[in-house]
């Protein structure tokens, strides 16, 4: 069965094939930041145009790649939510449409389980169970996944998601939109001894997080300075923000892993792309003897091939969940816990 996938849920149009014997056959992505970037963040209804424009180009691009016509597509899945009306709108109707003109069933797929499934992707894919931590722009959380559609929420941000720590804290820093890549190359410059910033919730001993307090540190520290920050007092900050946030998250997953007693955590979401992270969980994972699975890098961020993915097993698993009269309503808030098999 070869899925299409589209995504138009923020600021990326993603669109992917998938095929279930083959694997990924071809996908394509564009991002709009340097759309953004003037404004410091994703205006809502350039987004939505922009899809407009890209959705159909790069739909003929992933069939040119893939080597296949378009009457050879089975079946699509489209981000049904959450994220930005507007936007998601635009993925919803292109893949209704579509599913009309080709005469082919037509899915809706929850956007964070796309990004929870994507590290399957990999050539070396986790196999269920596995405790997860979704690190994403809008979300921070810990779960317990058992298979596809069995999520059990261990934990969640109270406020802010890590990604949007990493994105406010970089634009307090001059960084620029999204920040979360630019502060992480800069601490690499950064001095750990000059700075502390808290550890917010370290010790809660639950599995919540909070990381608005963070944010509000790195604000206080700027503010501090009477002169004009140099590159060596952002790197310093940058380093002190970094290793405080990826202290709370290595400190949460070993307590889920404790907790839960399985083996295999899986890191999912855009800040998995994350290098300092990365490095601080294979020392973990290494030293307690379990595995650590990650996105291929280029499916941390939003992209169409997790969609055509968590698409797919979603229909091997379930193919009467598909519509075919075409009727589209898009989910902007969708709390996952909804989501049923
Ligand atoms: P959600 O999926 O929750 O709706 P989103 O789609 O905006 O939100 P993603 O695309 O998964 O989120 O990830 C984007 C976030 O990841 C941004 O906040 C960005 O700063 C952050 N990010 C990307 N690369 C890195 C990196 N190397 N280090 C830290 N953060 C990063
Ligand atoms: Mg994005
Ligand atoms: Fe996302």
């Amino acid at each position: 069965m070869i899925v299409l996938g589209v995504e138009s849920s923020c600021d990326e149009t993603g669109i992917a094939l998938y095929d279930t014997q083959h694997g990924l056959l071809s996908h394509a992505l564009h991002s709009q930041v340097a759309m953004h970037e003037q404004y410091g963040g994703v205006v809502p209804e350039l987004a939505s145009r922009d899809h407009i424009r890209r959705a159909i180009p790069l739909l003929e691009q992933v069939l040119a790649g893939a080597h296949i016509d378009r009457h050879q597509i089975d079946a699509i899945a489209y981000t049904q939510g959450p994220g930005l009306a507007g936007a998601l709108l635009v993925g919803a109707s292109v893949a209704c449409g579509l599913g009309l003109a080709l005469d082919r069933p037509v899915l809706g797929v929850h956007h964070l389980e796309g990004h929870l499934l994507s590290p399957l992707l990999a050539s070396e894919p986790p196999t269920f169970p596995f405790v997860a931590l979704l690190v994403s722009g809008g979300h921070t959380q810990l779960m317990r996944v058992d298979g596809v559609g069995q999520y059990a929420l261990l934990g969640e941000t109270l406020d802010d998601a890590a990604g949007e720590a990493f994105d406010k804290s970089a634009k307090l820093l001059g960084l620029g939109y999204p920040g979360g890549p630019a502060i992480s190359r800069l601490a690499e410059f950064g001095d750990p001894s000059v700075y502390q910033l808290p550890r917010p919730m370290l010790h809660s001993k639950d599995l919540n997080f909070s990381f608005s307090g963070l944010k509000t540190a790195v604000l206080t520290l700027v503010k501090k300075q009477t002169t004009n920050l140099c590159e060596q007092d952002k790197a310093n900050i940058a380093r002190a923000f970094v290793d405080a946030l990826v202290d709370v998250l290595l400190a949460k997953c070993l307590t889920a892993m404790k907790q839960t007693g399985l083996k295999r955590l899986v890191i999912a979401g855009g800040v998995g792309a994350n290098s300092q992270l990365r490095n601080a969980l294979n020392a973990a994972a290494q030293k307690r003897r379990f595995q650590v699975y990650y996105p291929e890098l280029e499916f941390c961020t939003d992209n169409g091939a997790m969609i055509a993915f968590a698409g797919a097993m979603r229909l091997q698993l379930k193919p009467e969940a598909a519509q075919r009269d075409y009727a589209f309503n898009v989910r902007p808030r969708w709390p996952l816990n909804e989501l049923g098999i």
